[in-house]
């Protein structure tokens, strides 16, 4: 059985407590790999290789030559393309069409956009008056902020976990992650290639566990970090919160999601379906920028529910590697319970279920894995949880709307605020409406459309701070003053 072990200053190690809990791919229920749970020794040495590492040749390095590495770790993560792409599809099931198109090349770019990005970045200075009329000047120095604590998702391992260790190295940080415990493939695989690509040992460690008296608290109570980043789910974040209360840490949080997509009678209807389809249905509906909730304007409702449910009937359930495949199972039996307890909520509150509703039938290699059918809903009334909750899984429900302000107004109404996409071909609607829905970000006919020097981030409960181009720069550096008296 493969081992999956901590990544610990340069080198692969073993749990000192010898406990290790099991890796299952979640497409037939399968053991893949056994993997070493950390404990507090094994954070205890994360933390201190991290900062002996920022303290050693890292923190000392030219900018120019800590650039070209992270390069060389982006190169070597596409020269192991397939490795990746297996390691990851094999934790999450998901297809290879999906993972090999976003979550590897994604996870690749992180280091190269943000490395080059850093590079670039100035920092501004002012000239002072004084009352002796010489002057002064005031300049502003960015310092890595220190050890930073990566505390990751399952639902795009690489990409998410990599999303936040390529600019925090860029920054000049070093990382302890806590990937997810039940995808912890590609974040050790990463190990190898930071090896490769000469990142000097301690720069980037790895300890695997669960979140509460595992890896994870252990890690975002450690009194040696500087920093943590997270991606789950807002429940969690207010847990580490609570953790990184005891040193006043600073904190970026990228959380759950309840989003709309508002469907306009003006909209091209095979735009919209296109991309609902995508941001219901993508990645079996483990995507926090996911819509669960469609708001399509009378007009157009009954023809926008017939096409949609045509195109999730379409989506091909299977094994990732086969042709065809464009559709995974959840990501374990425990998020499937969950997920189908909502379709139980919701036949219970009265929704008509137009597809799906269920467990799909799937091939006898196949029958373990944790399988649910895309679904769609109509007509649940506005308190149903299946409206409020975040379910993260594949379904949504579509109502009709009348009026403007009302469709905003609902839209709204949730504590989570993380993405809209609106569909219209009227142009002065689009920028009417975008900015008076509280999210952190809109998209207008489009939907998963990502420059990384954009902000990224959520408002209300889903999230705390913005990453992405110059923006993540607030949380991953530390901004000192210089003031020169003239
Ligand atoms: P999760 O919160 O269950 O787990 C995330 C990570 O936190 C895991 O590594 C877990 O082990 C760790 N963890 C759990 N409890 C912890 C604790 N008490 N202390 C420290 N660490 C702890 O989230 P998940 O189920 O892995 O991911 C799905 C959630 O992530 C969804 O809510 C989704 O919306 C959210 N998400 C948000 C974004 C975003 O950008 N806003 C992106 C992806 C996923």
């Amino acid at each position: 059985m493969q081992q999956i072990r901590h990544f610990i200053n340069g080198e692969y190690v073993e749990s000192s407590s010898g406990r290790r809990f099991d890796d299952i791919n979640p497409a037939n229920g399968e053991r893949i790999a056994e993997v070493h749970e950390g404990g507090q020794r094994e954070v205890d040495a994360a933390v201190a290789a991290a900062r002996a590492a920022l303290q050693g040749d890292w923190g000392s390095m030219p900018v120019e030559q800590r650039m070209a590495l992270l390069h060389k770790v982006a190169d070597g993560i596409t020269a192991r393309f397939d490795e990746f792409l297996e390691a990851e599809c094999l934790d999450t099931g998901k297809p290879a069409a999906l993972a090999s198109h976003i979550d590897i090349p994604r996870g690749a770019a992180n280091f190269k956009v943000f490395a080059d990005l850093v590079k670039n970045v100035a920092t501004e200075s002012f000239v002072t008056d004084t009352p002796d009329g010489h002057g002064a000047l005031n300049y502003a120095v960015r310092k890595p902020r220190g050890v930073i604590a990566v505390v990751a998702p399952w639902n795009l391992p690489l990409l998410l976990m990599t999303w936040k260790v390529g600019p925090a190295l860029a920054c000049g940080n070093t990382v302890v992650v806590k990937p997810s415990e039940e995808t912890p493939h590609t974040a050790a695989l990463l190990g190898e290639v930071m090896n490769q690509a000469g990142i000097p040992k301690g720069v980037y460690n790895v300890v695997h566990g669960f979140g509460p008296q595992s890896a994870g608290e252990y890690l975002t109570r450690h009194p040696h970090i500087d920093g943590i980043t997270f991606t789950g789910e807002t429940g969690t974040g207010r847990a580490i919160m609570q953790a990184a209360s005891q040193s006043l840490l600073p904190l970026s949080f990228e959380l759950g999601g309840k989003n709309s997509a508002v469907v306009f009678a003006d909209a091209d209807l095979d735009k919209a379906i296109e991309g609902t389809l995508r941001s219901a249905f993508a990645n079996c509906g483990q995507v926090c920028l996911g819509t669960e909730r469609v708001y399509v304007e009378r007009p157009l409702f009954d023809a926008f529910v017939a096409r949609l449910k045509q195109g999730a009937e379409q989506l091909r359930p299977g094994w990732w590697r086969d042709e065809g495949v464009s559709f995974g199972p959840l990501v374990s039996h425990a998020h499937r319970d969950k997920v189908l307890s909502y379709y139980e909520t919701a036949r219970r509150d009265g929704a008509t279920v137009v597809t799906g509703g269920g467990v799909p039938e799937m091939p006898e290699a196949l029958a373990n894995g944790a399988w649910v059918q895309p679904t769609i809903w109509t007509g649940l009334p506005p308190h149903s949880a299946v409206l409020s909750d975040e379910i993260f899984g594949p379904c949504c429900h579509i109502q009709p709307f009348d009026d403007e302000d009302d469709v905003i107004e609902q839209v709204n109404d949730t504590p989570y605020g993380l993405a809209c996409a609106l569909w219209t071909e009227n142009l002065a609607r689009a920028h009417r409406v975008a900015p008076r829905i509280d999210v952190g970000l809109c998209w207008v006919n489009s939907w998963f459309l990502r420059d990384l020097r954009t902000p990224f981030g959520g408002s209300k409960q889903s999230g705390i701070g913005r990453e992405g181009g110059v923006h993540g720069l607030e949380f991953y550096s530390e901004l000192s003053n210089v003031c020169i008296k003239l």
